[in-house]
């Protein structure tokens, strides 16, 4: 199946009380083992990728070794920017295609995260893309990334977060870390209840990594709807390899070693994927997809083979000025009711002079970068501007 966005599969989890695993892939053999591992289960899936991986190679690559494995797979599988720490990050990941997005501004104090996942949503909306937001930070290590301490996520702040941003899902606090635990992790589980109760949308769980299976099991049963594992990811791969070498210390070809590791990961997702409950869980929508696609197939329009969630629309660049047909949604809304509040002779010139009236007031609102101003780009005036 083509890759398909996040939304769908992560509000299905939370209606059904499962959770949808979100893999982290360093590699080809990886996404394969995340893919292979899911289709045997038949469960939907994520495949996500750091900013770290994606300096390692560019998400263009990552994202069309997932689409031609996941093209010979039957379970909806997304790919997704995992911790995304920019708006250009957010960008490169969607001018590769991907189909899902999280921006992570849980550094930032309230208001500044709060602008900044705001931009990230506005700017994924062109294309239909969902956006993952955090509050209240998940410390511990990230590849190269220090997150610093752990914190709690506040249910009051995690209302007006959502609210202010329009995230489609959120990753909260509860003492999970990331990368390896040196310590016992203090988890406030009930908190999980609670903010599942207060917030409409599902929540993920980062730090997945050495978590004790009952301990995963009750933050589902209490309300996460993803999961993330990465590290547990990467020591089974690094583990496989290490000891293949270590019994046949003359290979030479990486596709021997590359199969163990594989094979060690796709052994390690199977068993999240029970962990999660998330088994059997992609035969309803699977099936709904195929019955649309030979529907497709029997009208004759076999060349739409693209996912009908997303829309295929061109992101805007980041660098340089906002392409006249792209305009944050923020402001089409402001010149909307602006135009609406205009006083007009008749409901016909108002429509006629709606158009020009829109294009002005956005002009007027819209604080976006300017041509010719030096230094100007979407991402200094998203992450500066107070307008929210
Ligand atoms: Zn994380």
């Amino acid at each position: 199946m083509p890759l398909t966005t996040s939304l769908e599969m992560l509000r299905e989890a939370r209606a059904g009380g499962y959770a949808v695993g979100a893999f982290n892939a360093e590699n080809m053999e990886m996404v394969q083992a995340i893919l292979a591992a899911a289709d045997e289960a038949s469960s939907p899936v994520m495949i996500q990728t750091t900013p770290g991986t994606l300096g390692y190679a560019p998400p263009a690559v990552f994202l069309a070794i997932a689409r031609e494995a996941a093209a010979a797979r039957r379970i909806p599988a997304a790919m997704h920017l995992d911790h995304g720490d920019s708006l250009e990050s957010v960008s490169r990941a969607l001018r590769a295609g991907y189909t899902s997005i999280m921006i992570d501004g849980s550094r930032e104090p309230l208001d500044g995260n709060i602008g900044l996942t705001r931009a990230a949503v506005d700017f994924c909306a062109a294309c239909g893309v969902p956006v993952e937001g955090e509050l209240g930070r998940v410390g511990g290590k990230e590849d190269d990334a220090d997150m610093g301490e752990s914190g709690y996520t506040d249910p009051r702040e995690a209302e007006i977060f959502v609210a202010g941003t329009g995230v489609s899902f959120l990753a909260v606090g509860v003492g999970t870390a990331h990368g390896v635990y040196v310590k016992e992790p203090r988890l406030d589980l009930p908190l999980i209840k609670t903010l599942r109760e207060r917030l409409p949308v599902p929540l993920v769980l980062h730090g997945g990594s050495g978590l004790a299976d009952d301990v995963i099991r009750e933050c589902v049963r209490l309300g996460i709807s993803k999961v993330n594992f990465a590290t547990e990811l990467r020591m089974a791969y690094t583990g496989a390899v290490r000891k293949f070498m270590a019994e046949d210390p003359g290979a030479f070809d990486p596709k021997s070693f590359g199969k163990a590791g594989r094979a060690a990961v796709k052994a390690l997702v199977s068993e999240k994927i029970r962990l999660l409950g998330s088994e059997g869980k992609a035969r309803r929508e699977g099936a709904r997809k195929e019955w649309a696609w030979r529907k497709e197939m029997r009208r004759g329009r076999w060349k739409a083979r693209r996912e009908p969630r997303i829309r295929r629309r061109k992101p805007p660049r980041l660098e340089g000025r906002v392409s006249r047909w792209w305009r944050p949604a923020y402001c089409t809304a402001r010149a909307t009711s602006a135009t609406r509040t205009s006083p007009s002779p008749s409901r016909a010139g108002a429509r006629r002079s709606s158009a020009s009236a829109r294009r002005a007031s956005a002009a007027r609102t819209c604080p976006g970068p300017t041509r010719g101003r030096p230094g100007s780009s979407l991402s200094s005036w998203a992450t500066s501007s107070p307008a929210w």
